[in-house]
């Protein structure tokens, strides 16, 4: 049988779709942005509270759906329909509040580009897979923390907002949801969130090995921590001498086993505070991670 899941789950429960909208508390200057509005079950109450609705849907039939629901009502000056994948867009149009039934392929891809948006939204109410959903809440030492857990929290307070059912939908997905409330920090942490998230990336490559082996044992990592300190060097008119770069190597094991002491920790145990330890001694040496 062919795979005809494309993440179409309607949802059918009023008061559930009324719900995600009242947690979201929506004022009347907000701009929301929709991710996914399907056939608009969720549109049409954000319409109600917000200032504007930017809606950015990838299917052209949900999309003529979407589109004749509001026809010629009040509320369609207030919709704006973007086609296309949310994902690819280069750049977000300014909301204050992003609200999805988020399909299920892009919850990872859409989290990571809501916590990267700057300046922050206010909020962000998300349906996700039950299972997306535990590893934003994820601590350290717990089997679902993961690059995703690290960067929820690093840049967010996440909340959980409710259980729903699989039979609150249609079709009825495989698996349960959750409703959570992504509320970014504000102000932003004073932190780059591509040296960041280009740190996390290196680290969380297996998240059960030591973080030496990590950095120094891995060639793809050494390639690329080298084409950085070149970029870097270039940007800040630093000359490179012959074999100042095997000196990066150097750097790193100064990095881990002395500045911070974190080269025999595991990703997987590794907090916030760890991580926010090792970008700051690694930027120190001019290592970089973006
Ligand atoms: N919001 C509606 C509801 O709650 O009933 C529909 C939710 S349905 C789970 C997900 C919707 O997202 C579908 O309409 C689908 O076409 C759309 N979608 C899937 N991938 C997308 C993407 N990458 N960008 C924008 N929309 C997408």
């Amino acid at each position: 049988r062919m795979n005809t899941d494309i993440g179409q789950h309607i949802l059918k429960n009023p008061g559930v779709a009324q719900a995600i909208v009242d947690k979201a508390d929506v004022k009347q200057s907000d701009i929301v942005l929709e991710v996914g509005p399907g056939t608009g079950n969720l549109t049409t109450r954000i319409l109600e509270k917000a200032k504007k609705v930017i809606a950015v849907e990838q299917d052209p039939r949900m999309a003529a759906e979407l589109t004749k629901r509001f026809q010629g009502t009040p509320a369609a000056k207030r919709l704006e329909l973007i086609l296309g994948d949310v994902i690819k867009m280069p750049e977000l149009p300014y909301f204050d509040i992003c609200i999805s039934n988020t399909p299920y392929q892009i919850s990872s891809p859409l989290t990571f580009k809501l916590l990267a948006t700057s300046p922050s939204p206010r909020t962000c109410v998300l349906m996700f897979q039950r299972e997306f959903a535990m590893r934003l809440f994820a601590k350290p030492g717990d089997k679902l923390y993961s690059r995703l857990s690290v960067n929820a929290q690093m840049w967010a307070k996440v909340d959980h907002v409710m259980k729903v059912g699989r039979n609150n939908f249609n079709p009825p997905p495989q698996v349960e949801s959750n409703v959570v409330r992504i509320s970014p920090k504000s102000p932003r942490p004073q932190v780059s969130y591509d040296e960041w998230d280009g740190l996390l990336r290196v680290c969380f490559v297996r998240k059960n090995r030591v973080l030496r082996s990590g950095f120094l044992g891995t060639a793809s990592v050494m390639a690329m921590l080298e084409s950085n300190y070149r970029t870097y060097c270039a940007q800040n008119e630093i000359v490179l001498e012959d074999g100042s770069l095997e000196n990066g190597g150097e750097g790193m094991d100064k990095v881990l086993e002395v500045d911070t002491e974190l080269g025999d920790k595991r990703a997987r145990l590794c907090d916030e505070g760890d991580f926010l330890k090792l970008l700051y001694a690694f930027n120190q040496e001019g290592i970089h991670f973006a």
